[in-house]
């Protein structure tokens, strides 16, 4: 059997990066940067005010207090925007507002707050320094300065970034999209009735999600059933949009296993068992030479599992990311776990939490079959047992993995 970490290195020896596209800011999201970004101008670009207020000489407010008031005459208004032509002297001062530039021979911002208000001659009750409530022309960002390394995968913090420093376009990698396709005949859309023998495709649905949560835009296809060239149609259709193709089902030994069937021999296509367990048949393969294809188990936490295991990695390599597993963290078992199969690696669905002294702590949930759907959606991480371990103990610490 193949181990799980050859079963990834093979995967991810096998992505190449997604082009770089030129993405006006809007549609950028998500997207990883393909280009440093630097500022072409100081931010703040003028200097200006913090504050609505009165644009003084500190020298003029100096003594100004509660008992001691100073009276100044208002040469204008400065709204933001404006161009800021005013000049004050002494004994002279210029109504402002946030964001406006200050004017030439101002030194110190008075908020209106501490003042009568006055528009033709205002009164100062408190005195200000030199500098106070004044934003400095590149306090924040001074010009060529990079303010997104190549790489960043673009939030919306980022994206104001980008929009601050006069970027109406940028150089990313996109959002890989994935089609998602569960296969089996027993499958029904949920929302029409289940006949005997049928079930609710839920795969598409989690799996769609758990691309989304992953960086990527899924593409639900929904389902078609265990007919050999149904399901090969459908594959193809999405090789002309899709970045990487996600199948569930039919890829086990049983003697439906239409995915298997139809893809063996196709482009790099493999079917093999990877020592791992939920999750052990695994099909992995470029289609087109370009379109990597994962074919999951069809049991629901099987299925998931992989995902976060394998199609996730592969997901973040597609943007030039560290392809890194969901978020790990040690943490102890608060029970024992009394059997886990030698030469697999096991991952049980668990309660991830933190105790009253701040240590991570793991409880493994009850009903670990594959097909137990009730127990993955109640679980917050998957405790991982190495392959040589069989039995643990309470107070054991093992690696944990942060489910999304
Ligand atoms: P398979 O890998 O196709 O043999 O499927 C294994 C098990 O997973 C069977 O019990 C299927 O009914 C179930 N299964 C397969 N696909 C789905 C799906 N999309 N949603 C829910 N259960 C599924
Ligand atoms: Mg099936």
């Amino acid at each position: 059997m193949k181990q799980v970490d050859e079963h990834l290195a093979d995967i991810l020896g096998a992505i190449r990066e997604l082009p770089p596209l030129e993405l006006a800011l809007p549609e950028s999201y998500g997207g990883v940067l393909a280009e440093p970004v630097t500022a072409p101008v100081d931010l703040p670009p003028f200097d200006n005010s913090a504050m609505d207020g009165y644009a003084v000489l500190a020298s003029d407010v100096a003594s100004a207090a509660e008992t001691s008031p100073v009276t100044l005459s208002v040469v204008g208004d400065i709204a933001a925007g404006d161009q800021g032509a005013y000049g004050i002297g002494p004994g002279l001062c210029a109504r402002i507002m946030t964001g406006a530039p200050l004017p030439g021979g101002a030194d110190a911002i008075v908020p209106v707050e501490w003042t009568d208000g006055g528009t033709a001659k205002v009164t100062i009750r408190r005195s200000a320094t030199p500098g106070h409530y004044i934003r400095r022309a590149g306090e924040d960002v001074t010009a060529g300065q990079t303010v997104l390394p190549e790489g960043t995968r673009l939030g919306p913090a980022q994206i104001g970034m980008l929009a601050a420093v006069g970027r109406a376009r940028v150089l990313v990698r996109p959002r890989p999209r994935v089609a998602v396709l569960s296969t089996g005949s027993e499958l029904i859309e949920p929302g029409r009735p289940v006949g005997p023998g049928q079930i609710w495709d839920s795969n598409s649905f989690a799996l769609t999600a758990a691309v989304t949560a992953a960086g990527g835009v899924g593409f639900r296809q929904g389902t078609v059933g265990d007919d050999p060239r149904e399901v090969l149609a459908t594959i193809e259709e999405q090789l002309a949009y899709a970045d990487l193709i996600i199948t569930s089902g039919g890829v086990s030994m049983g003697a439906r296993d239409v995915v298997k069937e139809v893809l063996s021999g196709l482009g790099t296509m493999r079917f093999e068992k990877v020592a791992m367990r939920p999750g052990k048949p695994q099909g992995f393969g470029l289609l087109d030479d370009r379109v990597p294809v994962f074919t999951l188990p069809g049991n629901p936490v099987s299925a998931y599992v992989s995902f976060q295991v394998f199609v996730r990695p592969a997901l973040r390599a597609l943007q030039g990311l560290p392809p890194t597993p969901p978020r790990t963290v040690r943490a102890y078992l608060a029970v024992p776990i009394t059997y886990s199969p030698e030469g697999l690696r096991q991952y049980l669905r668990a309660e991830l939490s933190v105790d009253e002294d701040g240590n991570h702590r793991v409880v493994p949930a009850e009903g670990q079959g594959s097909h137990q759907v009730f127990s993955l959606a109640s679980s917050n991480a998957l405790i991982v047992v190495p392959e040589d371990v069989t039995d643990l103990q309470a107070g054991d610490n093992v690696d944990v993995l942060e489910l999304p």
